[in-house]
């Protein structure tokens, strides 16, 4: 990167004595990596399992990204969003297209694209501002997508938040009945939770949803920010179920690596945003946009979402298989390439200990290994990982 001589020690002080204390860094420097592999500061080569959070879908260096972004650094990095801008609008065409939804607005992360998602509940709800989300969900660490987070800690210290928030334990059908009435404005949840431990909603759970949304006209929002675009082995991940959301949030793998948000509405929504309602200075970037459009080739016209479904599908059967006999596995879930391991331990000295091994993993939770690889690894590293695993829960990492 720009000072691959400089050392760890050096990049880990100025840290410490300069950059705000928001995260408890890990002692790894990445400093470059191809396809699903990273290579640190000391040469030393690992297997990518968490992609950047879920960002990193087509890997490192991915050909069309580069050349993407190479035709890009000569033209113009922004341009105002009261102007038109070309790649803005073929974005918001392939997906509205490839989703069967109505209309794009896009942002730069996933946080503001809940952000908008409920102001634009709040459009088509006029009079509610009642809010479903979910126990254990992350939709985000800004003040309103904070309100819909279903994990106290994140919450507490900032209260007072949003008012009118109610959770709900994911997957309790009773409770989400009880839940949503005539002052709910929407109801939020993750097809498949990601930081709340890879928890997959059932078909029925979704299925109430959208027919409570349906009877009391609230907006049903699916964030799709992590499980979305490609990761489930469907482009969208409510593709699997056949439940059609109001609203759609993306972000993460979109912009190839680069801030991008997308807020996708369908006919719910149609004629409610007018100009002055919502804006952003940044969003839509046009590079950002160029490489949305790549990462969407890839994914649709060069198969990368089927090889997700093919490859997932392969592992689904390792990891069942792998819970089967080992007891230390207390379950397995997931869909595709997004999936938890459970453990009857900490996940965190589990994680430590795959470091050192060359496999770069997620938690979520206490308990749970969270996998979200680039879609471009190979087998053989999922194979290698799984042996790593058993060995580390052997040695009895704890
Ligand atoms: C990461 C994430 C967000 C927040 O996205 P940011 O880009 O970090 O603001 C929201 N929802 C889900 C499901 C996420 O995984």
């Amino acid at each position: 990167m720009s000072r691959p001589d400089e050392s760890p020690q050096a990049v880990e002080a100025r840290a410490a004595s300069c950059v705000l204390g928001t995260y408890a860094w890990t002692k790894f420097h990445p400093r470059d990596g191809r396809g699903a592999k990273l290579v640190d500061a000391d040469g030393k080569v690992y297997w990518d399992l968490v992609a950047g959070i879920a960002v990193n879908a087509l890997g490192y260096r991915h050909p069309r990204l580069v050349k993407t972004f190479r035709a890009e650094a000569t033209d113009l990095f922004h341009v105002s969003n009261l102007f038109y801008q070309a790649a803005q609008g073929e974005l918001a065409e392939r997906l509205v297209t490839l989703s069967g939804l109505s209309r794009a607005f896009f942002c730069n992360s996933g946080t503001e694209a809940n952000e908008a998602a409920i102001k634009f509940a709040r459009l088509a709800t006029p009079g509610r501002s009642g809010l479903i989300a979910l126990d254990n969900s992350f939709h985000g660490r800004t003040v309103g997508s904070v309100s819909i987070t279903g994990n106290p800690a994140y919450r507490e210290p900032f209260e007072p938040l949003l008012p009118g928030v109610i959770f709900v334990p994911p997957n309790d059908v009773e409770a989400l009945k009880a839940a949503v009435d005539g002052t709910t404005s929407a109801v939020f949840l993750e097809p498949i939770q990601g930081e709340g431990g890879i928890v997959p909603l059932s078909p029925e759970f979704l299925r109430t949803a959208r027919e409570l949304c349906d009877a009391t006209g609230a907006v049903l929002v699916f964030d799709e920010i992590q499980c979305g675009l490609g990761r489930t082995g469907h482009l969208f991940a409510f593709q699997a179920s056949g439940v059609v959301p109001d609203v759609v949030t993306m972000a993460k793998p979109l912009g190839g690596g680069l801030p991008l948000g997308a807020v996708l509405t369908g006919p719910r929504m149609d004629g409610l945003v007018k100009p002055g309602h919502h804006g952003t200075t940044f969003g839509g970037n046009p590079v950002a946009c160029r490489l949305g459009l790549a990462v969407l080739d890839e994914l649709v016209e060069g198969g990368l979402v089927a090889k997700v479904a093919e490859t997932g599908e392969w592992f689904g059967r390792k990891l069942s298989g792998l819970k089967k006999r080992n007891k230390a596995v207390v379950d397995v879930r997931g869909a595709g390439l997004i999936r938890g391991i459970e453990l009857d331990r900490e996940a965190g000295p589990v994680q430590k200990r795959l470091l050192e091994k060359g496999f770069v993993v997620g938690t979520a939770r206490k308990t749970v290994i969270r996998l979200l690889p680039p879609y471009v690894i190979p087998k053989a590293a999922l194979s290698a990982f799984l042996i790593a695993l058993e060995e580390t829960l052997k040695e009895g990492a704890a």
